[in-house]
């Protein structure tokens, strides 16, 4: 779902929204709202950066650029970009059809020539050789354009095909990605979890889990507002970034100020080592004042660790690296606890 944002913060957000649709001149409808809303959840980096521009240049936003921004920015871009691949792709196919069912007639009236030929070659009649060899040799010329402009189409369209599929695979990879920090969103999570249990292995090692949850981060929130709240989520993704690098590893926001790594064949050690780095990063963040370099907090962040166990599925390693987690908060945060 593109909206994952837990009850208490959309409170938070509701409020926010409304006080920004209050300060324009367009109306309060779902359009207006949608827009405020994925603007104070820092969702749309896209569409924050077109409304910021647009309030710089009109104080009040009327009705006409709040629709314009809906459609630019929120109406489904996904589903324009599969629409307009499913269209080309249709195109493509038809025009090979086309080419290959001409290429096939024309082997058929060719295969008729030769058929024509070999008569006559073994009638003996020479008054029938001449004309039906020139037929076959116009024949040969017509067969050979003929299958040149198939393969010709055939390589066009392969070239075509390569870019589409390229193009599917940046929609497709885009709606797995949280857009504020950059790594796999829930969605995306749950895929590779799936592909992780699906390789399932009796060797050693096996497959890890980790689940990591910012601390007191409400506070963060409460005191410094949300949109410190968001900058130190983006820092905590960003820290996972160059943390966890392996490319068979997959950093993830599993929700809110909830993170989670997942290891395949990768041994508990390895990974509880890799989220203490995590944890060390995080701790070791300073978070600053622009103008004045203040100190303004410190985060830690607690984490779980667990290994895949016979008989597990998504649900009991999940909540066994959950349980780990819990433990970690009870025994006093910025920790990680092994499951
Ligand atoms: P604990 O140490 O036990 O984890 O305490 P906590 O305060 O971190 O945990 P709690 O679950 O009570 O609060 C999490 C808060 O995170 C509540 C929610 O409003 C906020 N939150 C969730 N997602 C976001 C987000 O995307 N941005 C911001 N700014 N806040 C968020
Ligand atoms: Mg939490
Ligand atoms: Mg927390």
């Amino acid at each position: 779902m593109r909206y994952t944002e837990p009850k208490e913060r959309t409170a938070e957000l509701l409020r926010l929204t409304i006080g920004h649709m209050g300060r324009h001149d367009a109306a309060f409808n779902p359009v207006t709202f949608t827009l405020w809303y994925e603007y104070v959840a820092g969702i749309n980096p896209k569409l924050n950066a077109a409304l910021d521009a647009a309030t710089g240049e009109a104080a009040r936003l009327d009705d006409a650029t709040v629709l314009r921004l809906y459609t630019d920015h929120i109406a489904p871009a996904d589903a324009e970009t599969m629409q307009r691949i499913g269209v080309e792709m249709d195109r493509l196919m038809k025009g090979m059809v086309q080419s290959a069912s001409h290429t096939g007639h024309r082997a058929g009236t060719y295969g008729e020539q030769l058929s024509g030929l070999a008569d006559a070659l073994t009638s003996k009649d020479v008054y029938q050789l001449k004309p039906r060899l020139s037929e076959v040799l116009v024949g040969t010329a017509e067969m050979k354009s003929s299958v040149e402009a198939l393969q010709r189409r055939v390589t066009v369209s392969q070239d075509e095909i390569n870019r589409l599929r390229s193009d599917l695979e940046v929609a497709r990879s885009e709606v797995l990605l949280d857009p504020m920090t950059g790594i796999l969103n829930r969605k995306g999570f749950d895929q590779r979890l799936q592909a992780m249990l699906d390789r399932q292995t009796r060797d050693h090692p096996g497959h890890c889990l980790v689940m990591l949850d910012i601390d007191h981060f409400k506070k963060v929130n409460d005191t410094h507002g949300h949109l410190m709240g968001d900058q130190v989520i983006r820092a905590v993704g960003q820290i996972l970034r160059t943390v966890v690098t392996d490319k068979a590893h997959s950093a993830a926001r599993y929700g809110g100020e909830e993170f989670a790594i997942l290891l395949p064949q990768t041994t508990l050690e390895q990974s509880a080592q890799l989220a203490e780095a995590v944890r060390k990063r995080t701790k070791a963040m300073k978070i600053r004042n622009r103008q004045t370099q203040e100190l303004l907090l410190e985060v830690t962040i607690s984490g779980g660790v667990t290994a895949m166990r016979d008989g597990d599925d998504a649900e009991s390693l999940i909540s066994r690296a959950d349980a780990a987690l819990y433990e970690a908060k009870k025994s006093g945060r910025d920790r990680v606890i092994r499951a």
